[in-house]
């Protein structure tokens, strides 16, 4: 490791005083924006609002409907949706039914699909008709799910334009229940009460973690209520402020940032289906939404949309950028452009969201020897340890090392994964992957990963995963997945592959069979061929060489 930085510390505790966790759980947020704001709005989409009470009554039918439907308490109900009203209203239900409730990727293929059907076994799933006629169909086949509740993508509104969507409101299954079937069969019921220790498990969101396989992270019911108010009184956002949903629901960031936050402040959501930047313009013009989170690439092509005034983003007070590095650059361009000084977010999906923010107040220094900016300090009852990433002791001063958190937003483990749990957790320390230096004012920088994982827009490619089903194909002898740097998203993602003898395949034949077969943003943009690839005297693929 590098020893250039005498400016290092190996603690940092933050500059900000611990907070009292107000709500015991995730339900408590939603009831008590009923409770004070049962006619404010709590969603807008293209058209439509739905107040707090409507989403309560929705939801409350919609618990009745997955109970009814054989949903028991500490159940799965699985979301695999985009960024829609049911994904509120489900989330709601979810917990309203005593369920745990799961966030699927709609972007993901079949494989992708399967694998986490298999683990979370979901009493209950909720799917976009598209969803369902394209991809959910197949796999319920292998992996079939109780109750599988379907939606079309243009139920709540009438003016959006309807070829954002991926199918017409005509073409739903026969053998699924409608949505809105569902809920005007138990419209005015209540499911019966229920309560939640903080401990008690919220959500699985599934992340590949540090080493690749795709796992279920168990975010507690006080992680999220502690989250959810790290982002309201991190920067103090007022009783009602409107939160622009730009990250996808499904992901922590959307989950966090976006649904629990505004219920805590009983604030309007703005969905907009998918992130299209014009789309969105509109949407904040409408309804000046003045907090929210993003990857950079969402901030940076609304930036450079034609339509893009400081009259139009200039509602957006408070804006965080969050799950991939930003170049110092492209904050001052905001700024110079919107005045608005975005602020850099740092998490994982096993920290439910943000650890580390640039204060209030404060801009984020530039690391003085890469000029990485810094990604924040820890954000309240949190502490920041940098440690040896094979002793997990702490490193000298002036080294970089593994970072590791410790508060009440790091997960209880993995889903039924105990044997990841104990590697990834240790004495409540989460070990990240991530590698950084802290300053003596406590400020957090990343300068390297442990993982091989690759960051594309904030998306999370793990070679791994890419290179299994590039070894299905029936010319590859040898795989290996690598990162490269990409001007638009940060990272893009490589093959190097070797043929075997007396087969060919061109680059454009190996894109499309993985393009097939994973969510778009995983598949190799780039494919190289060699003849051999680089290995170590045990055989295994040098990996950093091909980088
Ligand atoms: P996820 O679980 O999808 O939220 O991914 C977490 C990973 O995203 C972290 O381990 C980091 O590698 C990366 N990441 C998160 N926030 C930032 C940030 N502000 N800057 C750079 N990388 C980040």
């Amino acid at each position: 490791m590098t020893t250039t930085r005498p400016w290092t510390a190996l603690y940092s505790r933050g500059h900000a005083a611990d907070i009292t966790i107000e709500h015991p759980h995730a339900l408590s947020l939603f009831r008590a924006a009923v409770a004070r704001a049962a006619d404010k709005p709590a969603i807008h989409y293209f058209d439509a609002t739905l107040s707090y009470a409507e989403v309560d009554a929705l939801s409350d039918a919609l618990a009745c409907a997955l109970i009814e439907g054989g949903v028991r308490r500490g159940d799965r109900v699985a979301m695999y949706l985009q960024n829609v009203p049911q994904f509120v209203i489900g989330l709601v239900a979810s917990w309203k039914a005593g369920a745990i409730a799961v966030s699927i990727n709609p972007m993901n293929r079949e494989r992708e699909l399967g694998l986490l059907l298999a683990d979370s076994q979901p009493a209950a799933i909720l799917a976009h008709e598209s969803a369902y006629r394209d991809v959910l169909g197949k796999v319920l086949q292998e992996h079939p799910v109780p109750t599988v509740i379907t939606t079309s993508e243009l139920e709540f509104q009438t003016r959006g334009d309807a070829r954002l969507f991926a199918s017409s409101a005509h073409d739903r299954p026969v053998t699924t229940i409608d949505f809105m079937e569902c809920i005007d069969r138990h419209r005015g019921e209540k499911p019966p009460a229920v309560e939640y220790d903080g401990n008690d498990v919220a959500m699985l969101v599934y992340t590949s973690g540090t080493t690749g396989l795709p796992k279920g992270a168990m975010n507690s019911h006080r992680s999220v209520a502690f989250t959810a108010q790290v982002y309201r009184d991190w920067m103090g956002l007022p009783e009602g402020a409107g939160v622009l949903g730009i990250a996808p629901l499904f992901h922590i960031t959307g989950l966090i940032g976006h649904i629990a936050l505004s219920l805590l402040i009983a604030g309007p959501l703005t969905l907009a289906y998918r992130f299209e930047p014009g789309v969105v313009l509109d949407a904040i013009a409408e309804h000046r939404p003045v907090f929210t989170i993003g990857a950079i690439t969402a901030l940076i092509a609304l930036m450079n949309h034609p339509a893009a005034t400081p009259q139009i983003l200039g509602s957006l007070k408070t804006i965080y950028s969050g799950g991939a590095p930003i170049a110092p650059a492209v904050v001052e361009q905001f700024e110079s452009k919107f005045g608005i000084y975005i602020r850099n977010a740092y998490g994982l999906t096993e920290t439910t969201s943000p650890s580390t923010v640039t204060p209030k107040d404060l801009r984020g220094p530039v690391d003085p020897d890469f000029g990485a900016l810094s990604v924040g300090v820890p954000t309240f009852n949190t502490e920041i340890r940098i440690v040896d990433v094979e002793t997990a002791q702490p490193v000298k001063s002036g080294e970089s090392g593994e970072i590791v958190i410790r508060g009440p937003q790091v997960v209880g483990g993995y889903w039924n994964k105990p044997k990841e749990t104990a590697e990834a957790i240790r004495d409540g320390w989460l070990h990240t992957g991530d590698i950084g230096v802290l300053d003596a004012a406590g400020w957090l920088y990343l300068v390297d990963r442990k993982k091989d994982m690759i960051n594309a827009s904030g998306y999370k490619v793990w070679p791994r995963e890419v290179e299994d089903v590039l070894y299905t194909h029936p010319a590859v002898r040898e795989a290996a997945v690598v990162g490269i740097p990409d001007e638009y998203r940060g990272e893009s993602v490589k093959a190097v592959v070797s043929l075997k003898p007396g087969t060919s395949a061109t680059a454009e034949e190996i894109t499309e069979f993985c393009k097939a077969r994973m969510a778009a943003y995983k598949y190799p943009r780039v494919v190289q061929f060699l003849p051999e690839l680089p290995k170590t005297v045990t055989g295994k693929i040098l990996r950093r060489e091909l980088r």
